[in-house]
């Protein structure tokens, strides 16, 4: 089973990712551990792609989907295999389809883990640094015990103007306009599949693999 799984950031698509593979046994793939492993080992698509790696770009299309061809012929990816960070758009969704159909290979089901953007600013706004001691906290799953003050050394806390509230939901309004494009190319594909991300994580686990074996029944 050939499956992408979706998610603007802070869904929680990581962690379902490795939690769906692990039940389904099935391989895990992040396009950060593909770059890592092809440089590491000096494959050809390896030492053209870390220039790229290497100074924060990105890695151009047909490298990607190349490591990506490599890595699910191995034999531990036979069953299947869950991608995460790619495709991230819909020229590279068709890059993937495409070098796919040339192995008489399909991508069988995208599964977009549906979250909020109120709830995406919440979670992935509202931390705090402590200034003094560098001590992390976080408004709603690790508040200091004094508001605006770390527990640890009294020193006083600050917030980074990447996890301001209004910079996160202006950073996710980019993000929402890449991922509509990609949720309807799969939509117009028949293989999207859409599951609540805002419920606990074992629910959300729980609801891809129904989907999952939903969407097994019907190919
Ligand atoms: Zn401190």
């Amino acid at each position: 089973m050939y499956l992408i799984l979706l998610g603007l950031p802070g869904a929680g698509k990581g962690t379902q990712a490795a939690l769906i593979a692990q039940a389904a046994r099935i391989v895990h793939i992040t396009s950060g551990e593909l770059f890592r492993e092809n440089i590491r080992k000096q494959t050809e698509l390896g030492r053209e792609a870390q220039p790229f790696v290497e100074q924060g770009k990105l890695v151009p299309d047909e490298l990607t989907v190349g490591m990506l061809l490599d890595r699910i012929s191995q034999p531990d990816a036979v069953k299947g295999f869950v991608l995460d960070g790619f495709p991230r758009n819909v020229d590279q969704a068709k890059a993937l389809d495409e070098a796919l159909a040339g192995n008489g290979k399909t991508i069988d089901m995208a599964l977009y883990i549906e979250v909020s953007t109120d709830e995406l600013v919440r979670r992935l706004s509202g931390r705090w640094n402590c200034g003094k001691c560098g001590a992390v906290y976080h408004e709603e799953s690790r508040p200091p015990k004094v508001s605006g003050a770390c527990d640890r050394c009294s020193g006083q806390l600050y917030q980074r103007e990447d996890d301001r509230p209004d910079v996160v939901r202006t950073r996710l309004k980019v993000n929402v306009k890449e991922m509509e494009p990609l949720l309807q190319y799969y939509r117009s594909g028949c293989k999207l599949y859409e599951v609540n991300g805002e419920l606990g994580v074992d629910a959300v686990k729980d609801d891809l693999l129904e989907a999952m074996s939903r969407g097994q029944e019907v190919r």
